[in-house]
């Protein structure tokens, strides 16, 4: 009979790669998928590895840096391993502001810090002939985009190549408890026992009994582009941003609605988000509509993941990575290998504990 050290929740890029970090180590992992792994979330990501964004929460400003440093690393691993290429790019990003540097909550100061850059409309100009700046100012930053189905199926390959077992079609259904430590998960139709279970189960989670933390799902319709002019740069403008691909595709995102666990593709949603391309690259007009889907990102109230043990020994969450999953994962990999494997943490993650939902539920209590 096979036995696992650790049972991971979800093959999402997050599962994912904490299971090859894991697997680094010298553990023994199985993964058990509800669906197909790497088709939820991390298949409908644009991709953008942006460590600056005036939504990304400050708490979150140390790990996000990080993750996007240890990216080229990251992403060299999975390529070597699966053989497969995941399209990391790093010609940079272009931000554009409708009222100077304050538009979008940028300092002057903050400008500096987070490597942002003023480009004048004639430089503009030069970097993206076919942007439009109607009205606003345009901002240079350093950041890369990767291919978030690439990456995923780059990593569920290492995952094979390394020998870690992915079990999938059936939905954990419940952790197990012994005498107040984890002893493994059930399906309904089976039970895998480990010491050592990892909830990543994206914006579902939440709803995994024992139910310790929540999260929430918020929907992102997004769409893909062909036949256009190419962009060299990621485009981030107010209404939408533009993600282009090696192969030509341009990526048009996204929304964020409030939807439940609904996952239809609107028309004129998708009509909408090509109007604000439009807008922004009039020569989007000659693009054919490739695809159009939607996500599902793993939300929380406060806006930050949850990372670490819950109350329950033995018994982790890597979650609720929301809009920044896919710049987050290599980070989160990490620093989650360190807590189950009882090693000197990096980082201070007591703002992302998932013992902060418990803490509240007592005080209110
Ligand atoms: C439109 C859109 C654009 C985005 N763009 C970006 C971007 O540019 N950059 C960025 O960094 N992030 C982006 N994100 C966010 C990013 O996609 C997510 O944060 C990330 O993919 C979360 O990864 P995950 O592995 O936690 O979740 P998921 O990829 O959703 O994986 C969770 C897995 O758990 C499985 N599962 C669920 N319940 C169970 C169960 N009971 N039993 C077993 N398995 C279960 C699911 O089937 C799924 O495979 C975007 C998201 C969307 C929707």
């Amino acid at each position: 009979m096979r036995t696992w050290e650790v049972i991971i929740i979800g093959g999402g890029i997050i599962g994912l790669s904490l299971a090859l970090a894991l697997r680094k180590r010298g553990m023994r992992v199985l993964i058990v998928e509800r669906g197909e792994p790497g088709r939820e979330a991390s298949y409908a990501a644009a991709g953008m590895i942006a460590d600056f964004a005036p939504e990304l929460p400050p708490l979150l400003l140390p790990l996000a840096i990080a993750s996007a440093r240890m990216y080229p690393e990251f992403v060299h691993e999975l390529q070597d391993e699966s053989g497969m290429n995941v399209d990391l790019r790093d010609n940079g990003t272009l931000l554009l502001s409708a009222h100077a540097a304050s538009g979008l909550g940028w300092k002057s100061e903050s400008e500096t810090q987070s490597g942002l850059e003023f480009v004048s409309p004639e430089a503009v100009a030069k970097l993206e002939p076919e942007l439009k700046l109607n009205e606003h100012v345009a901002f240079f930053r350093k950041e890369r985009s990767v291919d978030p189905r690439a990456l995923t199926a780059a990593a569920i390959q290492a995952a094979k190549h390394r020998e870690i077992d992915i079990v999938s079609g059936n939905p954990v259904e419940g952790v197990v408890i012994s005498a107040g430590r984890v002893s493994g998960v059930s399906t309904g139709k089976t039970a895998y026992s480990a010491p050592v279970v990892v909830n990543c189960a994206g914006a579902w989670a939440g709803s995994i009994p024992p139910c310790q933390f929540p999260t929430r799902p918020v929907k992102g319709q997004i769409l893909a582009v062909i036949g256009a002019p190419v962009l060299r740069h990621v485009v981030r403008g107010g209404e939408v941003y533009l993600v282009p691909r090696t192969d030509g595709r341009i990526l048009v995102g996204a929304t964020l609605e409030d939807a439940g666990y609904d996952k239809r593709v609107e028309p004129d949603v998708v009509q909408r988000l090509q109007q604000s391309a439009i807008e922004m690259v009039p020569a989007l007009r000659m693009a054919t509509l490739h695809k159009a889907w939607a996500g599902l990102r793993p939300g929380t109230a406060d806006g930050l993941p949850i990372l670490g043990e819950t109350s329950t020994g033995g018994y982790f969450v890597a979650s609720g990575h929301y809009r920044d999953g896919i710049l987050l994962a290599p980070i989160t990999a990490k620093v989650m290998a360190q807590v189950i494997c009882g090693e000197k943490l990096e980082y201070d993650l007591s703002a992302v504990s998932p013992l902060r939902f418990e803490e509240k539920q007592l005080a209110m209590g």
